[in-house]
């Protein structure tokens, strides 16, 4: 019998089956259905590391998540991991006084910051040519961007080299809870656990519902362009407050770009992969208004992925019943904290650890109403 099962090769998963096994909590697997790790909501997103965040708990989970990417990037010794672009938030005067009562914590953090009127963006950016008349800037240069899946790989491989039965292409198919242990049925067979924690993203609540039980968690769509520009590289991580369209360097010759938030339900089996033409037309209108230069940039191609709602916008962390434990909840923000949140998840469900705030059930299970917002990760 396995000591400790984590479902999901993300972000999430990855990152708790390498806590469990540095804590040395004996026999333990990590199943991942895909032939790959890091190829669904983790390999799909922006990877922007953001640290102008509001919320203290946000602010502390994102430190810690720099500590293992940083930590990942040097061990793997794939330096193309991380990108240092910094990040830019193109704000209105009014949103500015409220963003820097945020910038002030950063300054408490020790984090380098600076705010910039418009002229100030034009300076160091000149590419950024397009900004409405008083916006203001504030620029955190030490904000990154980093590439999942590359992180998700490099942290199964540590987890492997640290005695995890790390596997992929084992998709659970069922799972049902008796007294002394949680049995799972997957497409290897069947694999009895004293504890499970399910990491699985935006399939969670269908893994949890095999077990009788369901949670408060609604997948939702979003959309992201991938678009060829020469002069990415002269750009930093840009975000605006006012569209909430989103534009970060891939490369010095490639950008993603997004915004495209669809809140409603989503089947994460059977969903449109694809970006829909409204988005892309939209995205490109968005990406020329700020940067006249990018009507020389092409689109390469788009896509959409699943993030998973909460009631609060604030993740899902921590036992649904004695022995079986989530993960889940990330509302868009999911690569930034996820190291963080995976390896507190999996402290949790090894009992070293409680994290009442985010409690599964703090919320009747069941459906509820998506709402925006960033569930405190930014001023709103
Ligand atoms: C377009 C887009 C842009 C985004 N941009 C950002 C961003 O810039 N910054 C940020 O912080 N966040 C961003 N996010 C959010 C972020 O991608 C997610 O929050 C994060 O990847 C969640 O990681 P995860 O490990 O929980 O889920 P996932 O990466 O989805 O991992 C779950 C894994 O579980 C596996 N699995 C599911 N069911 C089973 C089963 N039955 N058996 C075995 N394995 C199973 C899946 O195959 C998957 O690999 C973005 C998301 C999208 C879609």
């Amino acid at each position: 019998m396995q000591d400790l099962v984590v479902i999901g090769g993300g972000v999430w998963g990855t990152s708790a089956a390498l806590t469990a096994a540095r804590a040395g909590f004996g026999k333990i697997m990590l199943l991942e259905k895909n032939a790959y790790v890091g190829g669904e909501s983790s390999g799909k997103s922006g990877g922007i590391i953001s640290q102008l965040i509001a919320h203290p708990d946000d602010q502390r989970l994102v430190a810690r998540s720099r500590e293992w990417l940083f930590e990942a990037e040097a061990e793997s010794g794939d330096h193309s991991m991380i990108q240092r672009w910094g990040g830019l938030v193109l704000c209105s005067e009014a949103e500015s006084r409220k963003l820097m009562e945020v910038a002030e914590t950063l300054r408490a953090r020790d984090i380098p910051f600076a705010l910039w009127d418009r002229a100030a963006i034009a300076e160091h950016y000149p590419l950024i040519d397009g900004a409405e008349p008083g916006t203001f800037g504030i620029f955190s240069p030490t904000d990154l961007h980093v590439n999942p899946t590359a992180y998700c790989q490099s942290v199964f491989s540590a987890a492997r080299a640290a005695g995890v039965d790390a596997r992929v292409g084992v998709a659970v198919t069922d799972l049902h809870l008796e007294a002394d242990r949680v049995v799972l049925e997957t497409s290897a067979g069947r694999i009895e656990a004293a504890r499970v924690l399910i990491a699985a993203g935006t399939w969670t609540r269908k893994l949890t519902k095999m077990a009788g039980i369901d949670i408060p968690y609604r997948p939702y769509r979003v959309q992201i362009a991938s678009i060829a520009f020469s002069e990415s590289g002269r750009l930093p991580i840009l975000s605006e407050t006012s569209t909430d369209m989103y534009i970060t360097p891939d490369g010095p010759t490639n950008l993603l770009a997004g915004d495209g938030t669809q809140l409603w339900e989503h089947d994460p089996d059977d969903y449109n992969q694809q970006g829909d033409a409204a988005f892309e037309e939209d995205i490109a209108a968005g990406l020329m208004r700020l940067i006249s230069a990018a009507r020389h940039a092409e689109l390469r191609r788009s896509w959409a992925g699943l993030c998973g709602g909460t009631p609060d916008r604030r993740p899902l962390v921590g036992a649904v019943s004695e022995r079986l434990f989530i993960a889940c909840g990330d509302n868009g923000f999911g690569v930034v904290r996820g190291p963080a949140l995976g390896e507190l998840a999996c402290r949790i469900a090894m009992g070293e650890e409680t994290a009442p705030g985010l409690d599964p059930f703090r919320f009747p299970p069941g459906d509820f109403v998506l709402r925006p917002g960033s569930g405190g990760m930014f001023p709103e």
